[in-house]
């Protein structure tokens, strides 16, 4: 059996619970105390390691609520999440096609978030993104980059396991310690990177450097899950601009 796992947000859609969330979330994230005292809980979650509570952004918003003294402002999101208009094309355009296509190759599909399920599944299903089962933190007990996050569909049966993601930090990192093929999807390649042909790109001489600098920012916007990081900096098998390019790669 071959599992194909893709992260969701800037892989397969772009960013759909962000953009649900951010009519509410923008006139608070506009007042820098609170702005600072989201970022601040967040951190402080980020750094404990404790994969559930990382991601749970209705969590992290009413702690901060209660101790700000705000008003509430958030819709339940359960409620939010089942109810609100979805645009069809916060899908990237080719996922549909090509997650089709890998599943009549016979590769099962598994959505690999760092987002939580209970929040995520939703919106995967109304988003009719096709996937044979999730992986996030609050169903494998571990984040991206921890390899238990894969934990799941890590058995004797499994031959191969290919994960895609956009964050070198988490997605790339995270493949490379769990021992899967590592596929970066970089979905703002350059110009130059898109005509460099595929299975060409990680032979590249500026490769380190571009590793480099989008680790670094990586790590400033979104910090890392405990309090080290690996040795190694991470190192994709196959670097793809989109799905297409990932069919073409993948017999
Ligand atoms: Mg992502």
């Amino acid at each position: 059996m071959h599992w194909l796992t893709f992260d969701l947000d800037g892989t397969l859609a772009d960013w759909p619970f962000r953009r649900l969330l951010r009519p509410y979330m923008q006139p608070l994230l506009e007042q820098p105390h609170i702005r600072q005292a989201l970022r601040e809980e967040y951190l402080h979650r980020l750094a404990q390691g404790d994969p559930i509570r990382v991601y749970d952004w209705g969590d992290i918003h009413r702690v901060v609520q209660e101790k700000l003294g705000l008003e509430p402002v958030f819709p339940p999101i359960p409620k939010l999440l089942l109810e609100a208009a979805l645009d069809p094309g916060w899908v990237y355009p080719e996922v549909p096609a090509a997650l089709a296509a890998f599943q009549a190759r016979g590769y099962r599909i598994a959505i690999a978030t760092n987002g939580l399920a209970k929040y995520q599944q939703v919106l995967v299903d109304r988003l009719a993104i096709p996937y044979d089962r999730m992986l996030a933190p609050d169903l494998a007990q571990a984040i991206k980059p921890q390899p238990a996050f894969w934990q799941p569909v890590l058995n004797s049966q499994v031959k191969k396991v290919v994960h895609v993601g956009d964050l070198l930090s988490q997605d790339i990192w995270g493949a490379n310690q769990a021992g899967l093929t590592a596929v970066w999807i970089w979905r703002s390649m350059p110009e130059d990177w898109r005509r460099t042909p595929v299975h060409q790109r990680t032979q590249r001489k500026d490769l380190d450097r571009v590793i480099e600098e989008r680790l670094q920012s990586e790590l400033a916007e979104h910090g890392l899950v405990g309090q080290s990081s690996p040795n190694q900096p991470p190192q994709p098998d196959h670097i793809v601009a989109d799905l297409e390019e990932l069919l073409v790669i993948l017999k």
